[in-house]
């Protein structure tokens, strides 16, 4: 089968791109394969089955949601920004909705009801959709006017869309990683991110299912690897947005093969110990925490600080009061591994953006192949940062491909 542009992988940004390309009527048209017997399948289960499909943002904070080579990304995002996403959606009969912090759902509440929308909309506009059919290999063009191969497929230019190595039951299991490493290209080793994070120490299980509102999560001596948010205890150690945003960068300094030492900061809870002295000396300390903090982690921070729970503010030694100051602004906990790939919603690493162009998102090694979404090496917090990435360099580089 022959096509102006082959896009291997049906996910959000391989959609987009296919839209964009088939809209440019290349004249022996689209093809899209991918793997699994259904397309887009991670995106059907995004955000719980909602789709947090994108975030209100500039450009700027765009680049910023993805760190340091977040630049990378503007062209991709000026090629479709928020708003033109969410009128592209309308296009395709996708109303969506924004919530109080900026990120942006379908009304419908359905996110499979995206993906099916957008494939209707490549059907209608043309495209060809190949399921079930995983590629293995992919040749170069031998002189400059031959076309890229596969087994069976043959295409002027291929964008690879293969996703990262996430969940992979749901179609990314890093063979595109593999097909771009066969060209030449450098992959980042990728380690899992937004994945929750296992602990040496036993006492997070105790409160498994206890959820803060407002916690920041840093790794020990770090600076700059710190995040807030909610954070929430599991029976293998802590999980919710603060660490899910932080643990792609403690999966990078785990790959070192030691635990990583990372802090809890639950300064809603520190007391000021000179006032309290003065106007409650007499009241236990127990009893004061409690108020600020569940009651059962009240008790267990007092008894890794080492101190009496019926302690009262009067009777506290500066030793006392300084390693309970200590363990509520800093709480340390040893991280020895993360959720692994199978619990992760992102993937840290990928094909190296120093060999692909921002502007068209071609590769720099080989003509004609262009790269996007998770595939690269970007990504970004929760709150629709990766959809919106995947949705905008798949636009930018299926409006460029192929020509
Ligand atoms: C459970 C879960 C929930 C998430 N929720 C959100 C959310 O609410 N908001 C948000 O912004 N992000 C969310 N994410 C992340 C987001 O879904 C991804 O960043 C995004 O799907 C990446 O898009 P992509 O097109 O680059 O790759 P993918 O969506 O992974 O698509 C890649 C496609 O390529 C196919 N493929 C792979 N290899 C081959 C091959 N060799 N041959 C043929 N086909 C191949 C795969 O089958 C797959 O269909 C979530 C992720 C997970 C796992």
């Amino acid at each position: 089968m022959d096509a102006s542009l082959l896009i291997i992988g049906a996910g959000p940004a391989g959609l987009l791109a296919a839209l964009a390309a088939a809209r440019r009527s290349l004249p022996r048209g689209v093809l899209v394969v991918d793997r699994l017997p259904v397309p887009g399948a991670k995106l059907a289960a995004s955000g719980g089955g909602r789709g947090n499909l994108s975030h209100v943002a500039t450009e700027g904070e765009f680049a910023a949601a993805f760190g340091r080579f977040g630049r990378f990304a503007i062209p991709a995002f000026r090629a479709l920004p928020p708003e033109r996403l969410r009128a592209t959606l309308a296009d395709v009969g996708i109303a969506t909705v924004v919530d109080p912090a900026g990120r942006i759902y379908p009304r419908s509440q359905s996110a499979a009801q995206v993906r099916d929308a957008l494939v209707a909309a490549c059907t209608r506009a043309g495209v060809r959709l190949v399921l079930d059919r995983p590629i293995r290999s992919l040749a170069p063009p031998e002189t400059p006017d031959a076309p890229w191969t596969t087994d069976s497929f043959s295409a002027r230019a291929v964008l690879l869309a293969a996703g990262g190595q996430s969940a992979p039951r749901l179609g990314s299991d890093g063979s595109g990683f593999a097909l771009a490493r066969a060209l030449g290209y450098q992959i980042v080793p990728p380690v899992p991110a937004l994945t929750s994070l296992r602990t040496a120490e036993t006492w997070p299980a105790a409160h498994s299912g206890l959820s803060l509102p407002d916690v920041t999560v840093a790794i020990a001596g770090k600076r700059g690897a710190a995040e807030r948010g909610e954070l929430l205890f599991t029976h293998r150690g802590i999980s919710g947005p603060a660490v899910l945003n932080l643990s792609g960068r403690v999966a990078r300094d785990l790959q070192a093969g030691a635990p990583v030492p990372i802090e809890l900061d639950l300064a809603h809870a520190q007391p000021d110990f000179r006032t309290l002295r003065q106007e409650a000396g007499s009241r236990p300390i127990h009893a004061w925490l409690a108020r600020n903090l569940p009651r059962a982690l009240a008790g267990t921070i007092l008894e890794l600080a080492g101190t009496p729970a019926d302690l009262t503010f009067s009777r506290l030694s500066a030793a006392q009061e300084q390693g309970l100051a200590r363990h509520l602004r800093a709480c340390p906990l040893t991280v020895r591994g993360t959720g692994g790939f199978d619990d992760s919603m992102a993937t840290a690493g990928g094909v190296s953006l120093k060999q692909v162009r921002p502007d068209t998102l071609e590769g720099r090694l080989t003509p004609r192949l262009h790269f996007a979404g998770e595939l690269l090496d970007l990504d970004g917090p929760t709150g629709g940062w990766n959809l919106h990435w995947a949705f905008c360099s798949g636009y930018l580089a299926g409006s460029v491909a192929g020509a």
